[in-house]
């Protein structure tokens, strides 16, 4: 199948949230786990398994790591979906705009930029669109809200990697970007597509590059899209990829017989593997520990007392039950405790590993339903499970889709839920979602 869109996501949850979003129209989408090698044909490739899809999206795990090596992932990723054949490219970051000082949301929007543009520094200019109204994250006057507080006054204000101290985006642009930025306000939005093409154009003559673009609801992000369509590349959370199927079917691009994958069936043993500390994941957890069994990772006891060998030991005695739990999600006192002992990445890191490895012990031992709670936590899960490419399925919540793959000849179901994603059932509803299809 020709590919259409092409989208680059920050990190797996990342990719999981965009990818529900497309889902919804019915398209089918894949998911890679990294780039996939220019060697092979993908259709061929062993590792890929799967034929590529009218929308692919490469997660890449690249939020915090250096600017350099950001921009060079994001460069290759880019340099496999342009081989697709993909006519329109998306840089998707978090809704709360999660980036430092230092990047990486403008230094690799610039380089894909420069990539795509190579022979027309005139055509370059990029909107940045992290409004998700339905999820609440809105932009007024360039600045980013959560709900109805600014986003320096939510709790990604004591993020563990991210803490986002300022909501002005510009601000937060200007020292990520080498080329000017700007801002189209609401009362343009408003007004429609036209006016916003216009708008755009005439920032493009004043040379203005990086435009960040108001919306506070669906028809704003209509609006923006459909002004956009002729972009090469666009920027933003997931929500302004909500039209962009529709568009594209318009302009006649997308074949109307193809459909998405149903979910593929599974055994019932379940593992939910939780390593967010975010507001809503931490109710998601307190909620799920009356339910089923569940284990407390602790960095501290990770580093000094190899807590992850006892946590295996009690995951092998866990074999009567559908579902367990094992968590490190702690309240932020408790995060910044022990990340003045650890260290910031130490802790992170200890933390992320020992998820990953209970989630391979599982798997090996005949769990095929994983559910994951946090972007950098998941990234580190699938990784670790090797797989190469997930297929998109039901969503479950906003921004969080059912996906699958193969893992050792196996089916295996993955949901990869973004911390604060999913209201407080979002365990059990996941999970009791799969219940309705047969066991395998
Ligand atoms: P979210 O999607 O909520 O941002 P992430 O998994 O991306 O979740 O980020 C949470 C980070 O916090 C991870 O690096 C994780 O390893 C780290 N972390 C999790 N639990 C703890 C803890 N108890 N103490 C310190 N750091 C933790």
């Amino acid at each position: 199948m020709n590919t259409i869109l092409g989208c680059i996501a920050d990190d797996f949850t990342g990719a999981t949230d965009l990818a529900s979003i497309l889902a919804r129209s019915g398209v089918p989408i894949n998911i890679r786990l990294g780039t996939p090698s220019m060697e092979c044909s993908v259709g061929d490739d062993p590792v890929a398994a799967f034929a590529t899809a009218p929308f692919e999206i490469i997660a890449l795990k690249c939020r915090t790591s250096p600017v350099k090596e950001a921009v060079s992932e994001t460069r290759n990723a880019l340099h496999w979906l342009q081989a697709q054949g993909a006519r329109q490219f998306y840089w998707k970051y978090c809704s709360t705009f999660d980036s430092t000082d230092q990047g990486n949301i403008g230094p690799v929007a610039e380089s894909l930029l420069q990539q795509l543009s190579a022979d027309d520094a005139g055509k370059r200019q990029t909107v940045y669109c992290p409004a998700f109204p339905e999820n609440g994250r809105s932009v007024y006057n360039s600045h980013l809200f959560v709900g109805t507080r600014l986003l320096s006054d939510s709790p990604m204000k004591d993020h563990p990697l991210t803490p986002m101290r300022n909501s002005n985006l510009l601000a937060l642009l200007e020292p990520q970007t080498t080329m000017a930025v700007g801002a189209i306000r609401r009362s343009t939005v408003r007004d429609g597509s036209d006016a916003i093409r216009r708008h755009l154009h005439s920032l493009a003559e004043q040379k203005i590059v990086h435009v960040v673009v108001d919306a506070i609801d669906m028809s704003d992000l209509r609006a923006i899209a459909e002004a956009t369509i002729d972009m090469p590349l666009i920027t933003g959370g997931s929500a302004l990829a909500l039209h962009l199927p529709e568009l594209y079917r318009q302009r006649g691009w997308l074949n109307q017989s193809e459909s998405i994958q149903a979910m593929p069936k599974t055994r019932n043993a379940s593992i939910v593997l939780s390593g967010s500390c975010s507001a809503m994941t931490r109710k998601q957890v307190a909620r799920y520990c009356q339910q089923v069994p569940s284990f407390q990772l602790d960095p501290l006891k990770l580093a000094t007392e190899n807590q992850l060998e006892q946590a295996k030991r009690w995951l092998d005695t866990q074999n009567g039950h559908d579902s367990v739990m094992i968590y490190s999600t702690a309240a932020p006192e408790r995060v910044c405790a022990t990340q003045e002992q650890l260290g910031r990445e130490r802790g992170g890191e200890l933390v992320e590993k020992s998820l990953a490895s209970l989630a391979v012990h599982a798997c090996n031992n005949g769990v095929q339903r994983v559910v994951t709670a946090g972007g950098e936590t998941s990234g580190a899960v699938v990784k670790a499970l090797g797989v190469a490419t997930l297929q998109v399925s039901q969503e479950i919540a906003p921004g969080v889709p059912w996906t699958f793959s193969r893992r050792q000849g196996e089916n295996v179901a993955l949901a990869l839920k973004s911390g604060n994603f999913g209201e407080e059932d979002f365990f059990e509803r996941a999970l009791g979602m799969l219940n309705e299809t047969p066991d395998q």
